[in-house]
């Protein structure tokens, strides 16, 4: 409810104007002199503030500099109410940054007419105000990746100079071979990190329109999981995928899904200790796809892999460049953007992922919105 401070020292107009504004559905509170009305309006935080200039005590200048004064009050819309509005008074009231002067006497449709009009004024001035934050919250969020990105960029090739260096110092072809070997490790990190990057952006730049097409389940997700498989095998871990016998055929971009699913596979393989298991699990899950999508159905992707991420980690994990202290104890090497692309990816389907972790496994959950039916025409590529 807008709430409106009437400051006048004279009782029946202060009295009048208090019900009329009441009548109109405003919160309202009266003061009788300018004390009274500075320490309402710094108690109560008024939305308007309507104020007599000449008030017993602080008169109303004295009010609207101390208001002013005080960053929790001094965008608070105020209106002089004055019997006496010479050139003067006008410009002293307007140089201390009144919003707008009514002479007594004044009909009521004039005063609500000034009140609806500051208080329409104020609601854009509190948007742009809200827009200006969130620009400057964002710029310095770009700013911290950009400074991240760079950091992470200087390691690979940090370590591709030292082996260069090495390799040229090379007393035996067994310590060239090594050298080779690990440079062309960190060339493809350093690739690979730049690949991400170039994803993120072109994902925040929204640069490759969605290209729904119509998925068979049953065969698309065990080519996915294939090679992870092979992957999983040569650190003796076990990665088995359940895939009921019927799923729905949804209509999808290919490879936004492919890629979520393959970074989930590939930091469940990444974070799993040798010899042990990680789980895949398909479903499509009425009861959840009625509250989140009432026309359609959605399908559950839902890997799991044997090891735990204590709680306290859990809310950073999304966060680029973010790694679980300690969690890379078998040298994997992840750039910290899987988890990154990966919600960004979901959003984009609409969906959403979850993350769980207790009794020593961890459970990523992909719930996606799904339409079985291709619309019937196609939006065009914007
Ligand atoms: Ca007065």
């Amino acid at each position: 409810m807008t709430k409106i401070l009437v400051i006048e020292d004279e009782p029946s107009l202060r009295e009048e104007i208090l019900d009329i504004l009441e009548s109109e559905g405003f919160d309202v509170m009266g003061a009788e002199d300018g004390l009274e009305g500075l320490d309402s309006a710094q108690t109560n935080f008024p939305d308007l503030i309507l104020c007599d200039v000449m008030l017993p005590g602080a008169d109303g200048y004295a009010v609207l500099s101390g208001l002013r004064q005080n960053p929790d009050t001094a965008l608070i819309p105020f209106i002089f109410l004055t019997a006496k509005a010479t050139r003067e008074n006008v410009r002293q009231g307007m140089d201390l940054g009144a919003d707008d002067y009514l002479t007594k006497p004044f009909r009521m449709d004039e005063l609500l007419n000034a009140i609806t009009s500051r208080l329409t004024k104020q609601a854009t001035i509190v948007q742009i105000h809200q827009k200006v934050t969130q620009l400057q919250h964002s710029n310095l969020l770009k700013d911290e990746f950009i400074g991240s990105a760079s950091q992470e960029l200087r390691g690979p090739a940090t370590n591709i100079m030292m082996a260069l260096k090495l390799l040229q110092q090379a007393a035996n072809p067994e310590q060239t071979q090594r050298y080779i070997d690990r440079l062309q490790q960190e060339c493809y990190r350093e690739i690979h990190l730049i690949d991400d990057l170039l994803d993120l952006h072109y994902l925040g730049a929204n640069e490759r329109p969605l290209q729904p097409e119509k998925l068979n389940l049953q065969t698309w997700i065990p080519a996915i999981v294939e090679p992870f498989k092979t992957q999983a095998r040569k650190r003796q871990q076990t990665l088995w995928s359940n895939i009921p016998p019927y799923l729905p055929m949804p209509v999808i971009d290919a490879a936004d899904f492919k890629r979520i699913l393959s970074e989930l596979l590939n930091n469940a393989c990444k974070y799993t200790a040798p010899g042990g298991k990680i789980v895949l699990e398909a479903r499509c899950d009425l009861t959840a796809s009625e509250a989140i999508n009432p026309d359609g159905q959605m399908i559950m992707l839902i890997v799991s892999n044997e090891a735990e991420i204590p709680d306290k980690f859990i809310p950073n994990l999304f966060q680029p460049f973010y790694r679980v202290p300690e969690s890379d104890r078998w040298q994997q090497g992840g750039n910290g953007l899987g988890l990154t692309l990966v919600e960004k990816l979901a959003k984009r389907l609409n969906g959403k992922v979850q993350i769980s972790s207790k009794a020593g496994w961890t459970q990523f959950t992909l719930q996606l919105p799904i339409e079985t039916n291709p619309p019937t025409t196609l939006a065009p590529n914007k």
